[in-house]
């Protein structure tokens, strides 16, 4: 098998533009080849070995099995994050809730920082990396999702992040958790009221019923208790974060959150209707994606803002393309929409 047969098996799949990133990102990771090593025929000479390591790879992907999941990790934010069956892989819009709360806390002296819903532990370990200073806690109800969160946390930051098994629906224990916390780690929440100046969540906000319209790899194998909610209480989760944020955030913080696009509206009026006023901020593709919440301040306003401002600046399509192939049903149609026609297939 070639990387010009590889792809062929995996359009029926995939569709075209997908089936050669995924391509590409094989040849390239496991073999260390380029695109251009594959216009030079290098990927017809690989050693028997390597031939069937390809044709295993080949089969789990055209079984479904995720890119990532084949290779065991995913890229995000510039960082290299273990996944697998129990923890949602990262998705390239999600990079710009973490620039997003950047921006904010770099005006900051020390930022503390919940993540509800660490999941990969994707955006909390991003997060500390990006800010020294920072405090990082993440929160996530699944204990198999904390064991990878954790790994990648040591792995990358030296177990800068404090991980809290919780459940984030059940807030008045998740408060009263925090506390315990924070007076374990001497920091970020004081011991007394917990205070942190960022609330970041990426929760669950996929219907059920829109399931019938998402690939199979990410229905199949990514766990849905991290994707779905019900269809008559899509916003439970950011109703928690609301909550949580009205017994956590420290004054002039601001709460970001990724959304379900088509109820992006819907979900900051659920915040100004709980006192935090609220807007929505566009992803890298144009989506309605985030939405950023605070006080009655001007914070989450300045933050959106520059989460604008800076639309597009960091992920040109092509590296969306080769690094993130194969992630989320919205990333795979916009990533469609997106990519460039190629000569190569
Ligand atoms: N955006 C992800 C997807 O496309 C879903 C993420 C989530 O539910 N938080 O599959």
């Amino acid at each position: 098998m070639n990387y010009r047969q590889l792809t062929s098996a995996l359009v029926p799949l995939y569709g075209r533009g997908e089936a050669q990133a995924i391509a590409r990102i094989v040849y390239e990771e496991v073999f260390g080849l380029s695109l251009a090593d594959v216009l030079l025929g290098r990927d017809e000479q690989l050693t028997l070995d390597e031939r069937s390591k390809l044709e295993n790879i080949a089969s789990q992907l055209l079984k479904g099995t995720p890119v990532q999941h084949v290779l065991g990790y995913a890229d995000f934010c510039g960082h290299r994050f273990c996944v697998g069956p129990d923890v949602l892989i990262p998705r390239p819009e999600t990079e710009r809730l973490v620039e997003l709360c950047v921006d904010f806390c770099r005006r900051r002296m020390s930022c503390r920082v919940l993540d509800l819903g660490t999941g990969s532990g994707c955006i909390a370990v991003a997060l500390a990396l990006a800010l020294p200073a920072a405090h990082v806690v993440g929160v996530d109800v699944s204990a198999a999702a904390l064991r990878v969160a954790r790994d990648n946390a040591s792995r990358l930051c030296g177990g800068g992040v404090a991980f809290l098994h919780h459940d984030m629906l059940r807030v008045a224990a998740l408060v009263a958790a925090l506390r315990g916390v924070s007076a374990a780690a001497g920091s970020p929440c004081g011991g007394v009221a917990p205070a942190f100046d960022v609330i970041v969540s990426n929760p669950p906000y996929i219907r059920r019923s829109e399931a019938a319209s998402m690939h199979a790899n990410v229905v199949d194998h990514e766990p849905h208790i991290a994707l779905f909610v019900p269809d008559d209480d899509a916003l439970l989760f950011y109703r928690a974060i609301a909550a949580t944020a009205a017994a956590c955030l420290a004054p002039g913080g601001i709460v970001a959150v990724e959304v379900n696009a088509s109820l992006a509206g819907a979900t900051a009026a659920l915040f100004s209707d709980m006192g935090f006023p609220a807007r929505v901020v566009k992803d890298v593709f144009g989506r309605e994606r985030f939405v950023v919440a605070s006080q009655g301040h001007d914070d989450a306003h300045e933050a959106a803002h520059a989460a604008q401002d800076g639309a597009a600046a960091h992920l040109p399509q092509g590296v969306l393309a080769q690094q993130h192939a194969a992630c989320g049903h919205e990333a795979r149609e916009q990533y469609a929409q997106a990519q460039p026609p190629d000569g190569v297939e």
